[in-house]
């Protein structure tokens, strides 16, 4: 079984801060981390290798300081790490993103072999959109299952995955043929504590820079100008004003209710 899973480097949100007056994000100071999602993802291919033997990669598209997630997903059992990194890259929307990770990936599955399961966290924390799993799977043109929740079973025999998926109001299991592309959520594992020997890799292990010049990546495909999203607008919402708690007895804060909301009841005619 050999996995790929595509990892990104992100502000960590706990420490992000909303400059009120620019309406942007305050990201001086604040620590990257691995998106927490994609986390689950690098464990989850883990697991499959401890099982059914095989090989983990992981790749991200960034800055060099990017180096350091692929690092820790080494640390975490990862065998091999590629960092995709090229001012071409630069100003990617997530058109121009899928594109350079499902070009990527190509050279990888020739460094390491044919790749069963790609991998995905269900969604980056600080660009949220979900759009680059499906993004890849679909330029593989192979089957994709968003959401997952639970490998059930590989049947290597037929080259099969079941996966139990989270739904609206439930969860659905689906089988699918590999290769496939994953997207995990948090919940289909728990992060296990890096292993001595896994650390001691880690620090031995290098990382392998992909760019422009030693792929076949179409530049022309890449970066700001070749990405048809555009930003029109950043703003914070305005902020709520604070609810009122009604305190006492059912009767008080019923009949304090209905004090609050008389007025406005009469003037649309209900009452
Ligand atoms: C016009 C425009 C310009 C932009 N310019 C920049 C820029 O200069 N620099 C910048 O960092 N962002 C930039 N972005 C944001 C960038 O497009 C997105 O961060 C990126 O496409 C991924 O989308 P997302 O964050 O919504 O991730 P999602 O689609 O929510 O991510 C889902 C999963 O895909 C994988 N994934 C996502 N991104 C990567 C990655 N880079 N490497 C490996 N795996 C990944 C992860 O597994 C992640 O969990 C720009 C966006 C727009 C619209």
């Amino acid at each position: 079984m050999h996995s790929l899973v595509f990892i990104k480097q992100v502000p960590d949100a706990a420490q992000v801060r909303i400059n009120y007056e620019t309406g942007t994000l305050i990201r001086e100071g604040v620590p990257a981390i691995i998106n927490p999602f994609d986390a689950h993802a690098v464990e989850a291919a883990v697991q499959l290798k401890d099982k059914y033997g095989g090989t983990v990669s992981v790749m991200t598209m960034g800055p060099p300081m990017a180096e350091e997630i692929l690092k820790k997903s080494l640390a975490m059992g990862a065998d091999n790490a590629f960092l995709l990194s090229d001012m071409v890259f630069a100003g990617a929307d997530t058109l121009a993103t899928s594109y350079a990770l499902w070009a990527g990936a190509k050279k990888v599955a020739e460094e390491v072999g044919p790749i069963d399961v790609y991998w995905t966290g269900k969604q980056a924390i600080d660009g949220d959109t979900a759009q680059t799993g499906p993004g890849i799977a679909t330029r593989f043109d192979i089957p994709l299952v968003t959401y997952a929740a639970e490998i059930k079973e590989v049947d290597k025999k037929n080259n099969k995955i079941k996966v139990s998926r989270v739904v609206d109001g439930g969860m659905e299991t689906v089988e699918v043929p590999m290769p496939c592309l994953i997207t995990a959520e948090e919940t289909i594992n728990t992060l296990r504590y890096a292993p001595l020997p896994y650390l001691i890799r880690a620090a031995q292990t290098g990382v392998k820079l992909l760019n422009s010049s030693n792929t076949e990546i179409d530049a022309d495909q890449c970066g700001l100008k070749n990405s048809p999203t555009k930003v029109k607008k950043a703003f914070t919402p305005p902020k709520r004003e604070q609810g009122e708690m009604l305190e006492g007895s059912d009767e008080k804060t019923l009949d304090a209710l209905f004090d609050k909301l008389e007025p406005m009841l009469k003037q649309c005619g209900k009452l």
